[in-house]
């Protein structure tokens, strides 16, 4: 999934894109308002936007933004002026953090933006080699088939396939799927991956990455 980050601050910038990338999301960086206008914001599935750039004040670049389209956008600044906050989100972004913030917090409201935002949008289902994922429709398919997944199941096997060959911990996991504050032992998740690999048979196969986590790797 790929995000355009418009930042000025490279030590900052340089975080947020090597943790955002531990989660599956690919990051373009620009470090001004005007090379974050000249992107086309239908490339991304979301616009983070720095309000204190050089060039011009990030609340425009996001008036901008959303004159052109519906791209998802969440405001990172340094100020945490109840004013700003509130003109961001009057002026459309989805959301706001506050610097200093952790990329888990970023990741957080990015997820949950995106499962704002989704429902409205007009995604097909996907197609994982033998596998179909249909995540408005919440099903899934194998050669055709409906595959019977109870909620954590579907959530954990979408979660896995936002991108296919990548490791994610544990703890990823289970703030993804169970919990955003979740912490403490993670024994429902191998039982999840148990019965997903039974279901899923041969047509994908979750690999355990001892002392990590899982992927999911498609054959
Ligand atoms: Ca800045």
């Amino acid at each position: 999934m790929r995000v355009l980050l418009v930042e000025d601050d490279e030590p900052i910038a340089e975080s947020l894109r090597r943790g955002l990338s531990r989660y599956g999301f690919e990051v373009q960086w620009v470090r001004t308002g005007t090379e974050g206008l000249e992107a086309q914001p239908a490339d991304f599935a979301l616009v983070l936007v720095d309000l204190g750039l050089p060039d011009m004040d990030g609340l425009d670049v996001c008036r901008e933004l959303r004159a052109r389209g519906d791209v998802p956008i969440i405001v990172i600044s340094a100020r945490s002026d109840e004013v700003d906050r509130v003109v961001g989100l009057e002026i459309g972004a989805d959301d706001y953090v506050t610097k200093p913030f952790g990329v888990r917090e970023v990741v957080a409201r990015m997820r949950a933006v995106l499962r704002r935002v989704q429902p409205a949008r007009s995604e097909p289902a996907q197609e994982y080699g033998r596998l179909r994922i249909d995540r408005r429709g919440r099903r899934v398919h194998l050669d055709g088939a409906e595959v019977e997944l109870t909620p954590k199941e579907f959530d954990l096997l979408v979660f896995l396939a936002e991108e296919p060959g990548a490791v994610f911990t544990r703890e990823q996991i289970m703030e993804a799927v169970w919990d955003e504050n979740w912490f403490g032992p993670t024994k429902t998740l191998d039982v999840h991956v148990g019965v997903l690999r039974r279901k899923l048979g041969d047509a994908a196969s979750l690999e355990t990455v001892r002392g990590v986590g899982f992927r999911l790797v498609l054959p």
